[in-house]
């Protein structure tokens, strides 16, 4: 396991993640647009990871609460978006979003 920790360490130390994940915004959403859910998915460990290193640091504890503002166990989701027909991430529970989305459809349309 640590072994695994410190391939991650490695790998990400070593990453530009812009020269990685080409990020572009959704127009509908103005989120940020990954191209396939792989992308999504290792950008989600990336920021976890930058997260929780930045956590890490004793000089930054103070400020724990400013920044990032997150806890590393936030879980975040990757959904197809329609519109731009990219990938998005979401804290959001993309079952959930649907189905609000369809409320919100039945009710105003
Ligand atoms: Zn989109």
């Amino acid at each position: 396991m640590s072994n695994y920790k410190h391939f991650l360490d490695t790998v990400f130390y070593n990453i530009v993640i812009n020269e990685v994940i080409e990020r572009r915004k959704c127009r509908a959403t103005g989120k940020v647009r990954f191209n396939g859910v792989a992308e999504a998915t290792f950008f989600i460990h990336w920021l976890k990871w930058r997260i929780r290193k930045w956590l890490e640091k004793p000089v930054r504890r103070k400020h724990r609460n400013k920044g990032f503002g997150e806890k590393t166990g936030t879980p975040r989701y990757v959904y197809h978006c329609e519109f731009c027909e990219g990938y998005h991430i979401t804290k959001e529970y993309p079952y959930d979003y649907q189905l609000k989305k369809e409320k919100y459809n039945r009710e105003y349309f």
